[in-house]
């Protein structure tokens, strides 16, 4: 690296070497898992870029592929022995990737998509709301209502015709809650977040804006995520918005938090369930990220007639579902492996549903039941907690 513009400037250009060698990294990164050659590993890829920046080989498209292999699922970082921010580290490799014209060509479709239509597989506004079919009547009356929490659903849940029924679910749950909601329908647009793995960080601060400026105009103050990526990206920019103070305090959500919220406050009334082994999946972002693991185990348990059993490697040792950071676009065959090795973690429990709170989850593990000819039913939270409503209403107060 002659002029390692992002990194020398982050101040990260040291971690290299800070980096000890143990290879506790190595041996929880999904990819090195996969690939089992060091030079894909996060050991390894740290080892190439000392060899670059002391000028002995080349940041070239060879190691920008290398690069590119990684969920940013932040398994590395959690377990960094000399606490290296690797999960920033691996940003600004892309950074620098961008600045040398070597993206990776499926995350500059991403980027350039959004630039284009909003979203990341250039799909278009016009189908934001095919979701909403057969409840049009309801949903009518909620687009750009004034109201105090908005439904975020996110370019998966919103374009993706498996995930239509979680956007679906939710607006189930908060018609039973009789919770006041509004959405942003065909003007929503995209997180931001995968501008941020392409290597574009300067762009995902204006998406974040646009959305949540629009959400502010309508008087919204909490908003609940299907996708904690999307929530993961609007928490870390707004902490340095220069938004107004309405889009700065907004309570952010992802859907087992909103969830558990309205269990706390009685608004879930639920059926008996058929007796249903049930596991969680920790999204990566959720779990490492976001903190978040409690919410979603005490909303299972609140249903009656699903037994919860855990996984090994939960909570913040979660293994990554190998669609994060655009992963599933740039290498499918190695995403839908790492899928696999964690559909194997479930299919040694009696757990008949696996649980999740990430549509790109969802999608790989119900590819991942096909490929490893596994039999276990895949639903989000807000699925299965859809699903288990009783038909009469909650019995709390109205506060949300
Ligand atoms: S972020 Fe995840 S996939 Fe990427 S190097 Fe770290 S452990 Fe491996
Ligand atoms: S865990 Fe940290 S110190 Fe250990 S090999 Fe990985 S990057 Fe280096």
């Amino acid at each position: 690296m002659t002029k390692p513009g992002p990194i020398e400037q982050s101040g990260q250009k040291n971690d290299p070497y800070v980096c000890a060698s143990c290879g506790n990294c190595t041996l929880v990164c999904p990819v090195f898992r996969q690939m089992r050659w060091e030079p894909y590993g996060p050991r390894g890829k740290l080892s190439i870029t000392k060899s670059i920046l002391e000028k002995e080989s080349e940041f070239n498209l060879e190691f920008t592929r290398k690069l590119f292999l990684c969920t940013l699922c932040e398994h590395c970082t959690t377990v960094c022995t000399t606490s290296i921010r690797l999960d920033r580290f691996w940003e600004l490799m892309r950074e620098e990737a961008k600045a040398r014209n070597l993206t990776p060509a499926p995350v500059k479709f991403a980027s350039e998509s959004i630039k284009r239509t909003g979203d990341p597989f250039s799909i278009g506004r016009a189908s934001r709301l095919l979701w909403a079919e057969g409840m049009e009547d309801i949903i009518e009356t909620r687009i750009s209502a004034k109201a105090e929490v908005a439904f975020f659903l996110g370019c998966n849940v919103s374009l993706k015709h498996p995930l239509h029924d979680v956007a679906r679910s939710m607006i189930k749950i908060m018609e039973h809650a009789g919770v006041e909601y509004t959405l942003l329908g065909e003007e929503e647009s995209c997180c931001g977040a995968p501008l941020l793995w392409a290597g574009e960080p300067e762009g995902t601060p204006t998406m974040v804006e646009k959305n949540a400026q629009a959400l502010a105009d309508l008087g919204v103050r909490k908003v609940v995520f299907s996708c904690p990526s999307c929530a993961s990206t609007w928490i870390s920019s707004m902490h340095k918005s220069s938004g107004t103070s309405a889009v700065r305090k907004m309570e952010l959500l992802t859907a087992s938090q909103f969830i558990n919220q309205l269990i706390q406050k009685g608004l879930l009334a639920f059926e008996e369930q058929p007796m249903i082994t049930a596991t969680y999946h920790d999204p990566c972002i959720s779990a490492r990220v976001l903190g978040v693991g409690k919410e979603p185990r005490n909303v299972i348990e609140r249903i009656p007639g699903i037994y919860r059993v855990e996984m090994v490697s939960t909570e913040e040792d979660t293994r990554c579902c190998g669609s994060h950071a655009l992963l599933n676009m740039i290498d499918p065959h190695l995403s839908a492996q790492i899928a696999e090795m964690r559909l194997r973690d479930a299919s040694v429990t009696p757990a008949s549903l696996l649980v999740t709170e990430c549509p790109r989850c969802e999608m790989a593990f119900d590819l991942a039941t096909i490929t490893l000819g596994y039999s276990v039913q895949i639903l989000d939270i807000a699925q299965l907690v859809a699903n288990s409503l009783s038909s009469e209403e909650g019995e709390g107060d109205v506060q949300q």
